[in-house]
């Protein structure tokens, strides 16, 4: 490709709305332009990179076995009312009438069109167990579309489901999914993860989450450091930090706490550590409220909490009025001794013994509380987050957190769809069976964005090569004016395009400068600048993007030099 017969529209100013790298660099090196909220088009730059990353999942998919298919993006609604799912997405589903007054959806996963597809077309065991793909275009009305195509509301997905007879089948093909994706984002060259997930709005059994590590990541990763453990914080489990509950040495006593309404205010007035206080917080249950208690160092998981069968879900924090007239007093001041509803502990607090807690009285806090004999809890279960030097759920190691950009989520489903669609198949004994099933999703154009964030430096994309747009840039100066200049890029370039190289000759009439500042925002890995200066020396200059440091390579020699470089 020479650049007069390509667009390349490259921006020296950050975009101010852009806030992580990666939409920055995405912006500036012409790569997305913005529609609307959440919404972009792939130029033709971009779009280079986008069909890398799907060819490579394309690839391993179908090395798995996999078959690839195209369902429609647009879906009826009644598909929704089977699985009852449209209240679990809420507001993420875009809703769409015909002029027949049908209703649709902008489809935001197909776990429902491919369940109408197989309840007709597999109807015996013979033809399972069976893996079917597509890669498509999906839309999810999000409440905050950010990071450019990282968190959009129209983005492509590359969205797989597996069928089976048992659930051993599903487990199998759920395993060679991991490794797929493991391959798949290896052959990126991206750094990852895979952790133990949360299922959400997608429900089932269990489920896995790739991530790409980088600091910008939406999540948080923790892992232990020295066991295999690892596990998104949503889904990490918590375990109690204090083994046995202590005997009470201290007086139940009521402190005047005035005007000191958060933990640390309370404990840097009663000079006590946060950890001898318990956090009450009154949510929203089933049948009225619900007390959920943390130690005072430690958050609430609000992903465990929602999970809780006493708790309503979406979790929603009772208001300041609602706890008067339950309480009488500032939320600031709930305890657990006399709260007239169920109290649900974490497994730490379960243990906690001479603690502090609200007093249930505006201003006032009680010290030297003690369980069975000043207060009683319903429950004890892990409700908290888990956070960086806990002891690892697997008993080996303390966890450390970094954060993570997922691209990818797998999931056993079990019969959760087909018993709500009812798809079933005939077993070997001519018995109707439902159907098990596997989901497995991977977010294609979020992982341009990913790659970016893994790669770059203050100069623009350091690209990995499996996903550079082109894999070497010729750089020519003087290209216009000298002849030994434009001849030997031409050869070049001739001779790379022949053996299949994807490169770009940069034939603008442009300062020298201006041309190595843009290729480098480009993030093009092989880079050689062809010069009448080094020409006249007999060689051509030579700059990895990653390394950036010249070398003076023969002039009869690039091409193999490139070639080895490619590994061709
Ligand atoms: P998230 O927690 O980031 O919202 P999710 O759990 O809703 O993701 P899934 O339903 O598992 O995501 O979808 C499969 C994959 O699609 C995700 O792993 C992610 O890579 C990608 N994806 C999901 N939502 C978006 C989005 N708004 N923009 C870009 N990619 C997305
Ligand atoms: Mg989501």
């Amino acid at each position: 490709m020479r650049t007069s017969q390509f667009h390349l529209v490259t921006r020296k100013e950050t975009p101010q709305d852009a806030e992580i790298i990666s939409h920055q660099l995405m912006i500036r090196a012409g790569m997305i332009r913005k529609l609307g909220a959440g919404l972009y088009t792939w130029s033709p730059l971009g779009y280079r990179v986008l069909r890398k990353v799907e060819q490579i999942i394309r690839e391993e998919m179908n090395a798995s076995g996999a078959l690839e298919m195209l369902m429609p993006a647009v879906q009826p609604k009644e598909l929704w009312q089977e699985t009852g799912r449209i209240e679990d997405f809420g507001g993420q589903l875009l809703a769409m009438t015909d002029r027949a007054e049908r209703e649709y959806f902008f489809g935001p996963t197909h776990e429902e069109v491919i369940t109408e597809f197989v309840r007709d077309e597999v109807t015996s065991y013979k033809q399972l167990p069976i893996n079917f793909y597509q890669i498509q275009t999906k839309f999810r009305d999000e409440i905050r579309p950010r990071f450019g195509v990282m968190r959009s509301r129209e983005f492509i997905m590359k969205d797989a489901y597996s069928f089976h007879l048992s659930a051993e089948s599903l487990e199998e093909t759920y395993r060679l999914m991991e490794t797929t994706y493991t391959t798949i984002l290896a052959r990126m060259g991206l750094h990852f993860r895979c952790v133990l997930a949360d299922s959400g709005a997608i429900g089932g059994s269990g489920s896995q989450e790739f991530h790409v590590l980088a600091d910008s990541g939406e999540d948080a990763i923790m892992y232990s450091d020295s066991g295999e453990y690892a596990a998104n914080i949503e889904k990490c489990e918590a375990v109690s930090l204090i083994a046995d509950r202590a005997v009470p040495t201290a007086e139940l006593s009521e402190v005047a706490t005035p005007g000191k309404k958060t933990i640390e205010d309370v404990a840097e007035f009663l000079k006590i550590d946060q950890k001898q206080m318990v956090k009450t917080l009154l949510v929203a249950g089933i049948d009225g409220p619900v007390a959920l208690v943390v130690r005072g160092d430690h958050h609430l998981s609000e992903v465990k909490a929602a999970h809780l069968p006493e708790v309503a879900t979406p979790l929603c924090f009772l208001e300041e009025q609602e706890v008067r007239k339950l309480v009488g007093c500032d939320v600031g001041s709930i305890g657990v001794k006399d709260l007239n509803c169920p109290i649900i502990v974490d497994l730490t607090v379960a243990n906690m013994s001479d603690f502090v807690c609200g007093a249930n009285k505006e201003g006032h806090h009680l010290t030297g509380v003690n369980w069975q004999r000043d207060a009683e809890f319903t429950q004890q279960v892990d409700i908290r987050e888990a956070q960086e030097g806990d002891p690892s759920p697997d008993g080996k190691g303390t966890l450390k957190q970094a954060r993570g950009i997922e691209v990818g989520h797998i999931f056993q489903l079990g019969d959760k769809y087909s018993k709500a669609m009812n798809a079933v198949v005939l077993n070997d004994k001519g018995q109707a069976q439902a159907l098990q099933m596997g989901c497995y999703g991977m977010g294609v154009s979020r992982l341009v964005a990913a790659a970016i964030e893994q790669n770059h430096d203050d100069n623009g994309i350091i690209w990995p090569a499996a996903l550079a747009p082109f894999q070497v840039a010729l750089l020519p100066m003087n290209y216009q004016k000298s002849v030994q200049v434009k001849k030997t890029t031409d050869e070049l370039y001739q001779k790379l395009t022949d053996i299949g190289v994807d490169v770009i000759l940069d034939d603008r009439k442009v300062r020298p400068g201006f041309m190595l500042s843009d290729f480098e925002l480009l993030g093009i890995p092989h880079q050689v600048i062809i010069g009448d200066r080094s020409l006249d020396e007999g060689h051509v200059e030579y700059r990895h993007r990653k390394k950036m440091d010249k070398q003076k390579i023969e002039h009869a020699k690039i091409a193999d030099f490139l070639q080895q470089q490619l590994s061709l």
